[in-house]
């Protein structure tokens, strides 16, 4: 099975934690996994989430 595969490195799973939980436990949330494509966002990922935990939606940080 040869693909062409041209961005096979850019893109990578990342994981996003909630701030909130993070500051209230010692456990860490990590809730989302969301695709990034690490050429075009060299920054870290910062999204308003829904927490299941916190029962509210908190700010999900990448996690590194
Ligand atoms: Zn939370």
């Amino acid at each position: 099975m040869a693909d062409n595969k041209k961005n096979k490195d850019a893109r990578r799973y990342v994981a996003l934690e909630c701030t909130e939980c993070k500051t209230n436990s010692k456990v860490s949330h990590e809730n989302y996994f969301v695709q990034k494509n690490t050429k075009t966002t060299t920054d870290r990922l910062e999204l308003n989430k829904y927490c299941p935990v916190c029962k509210k939606h908190t700010v999900h940080k990448e996690k590194k």
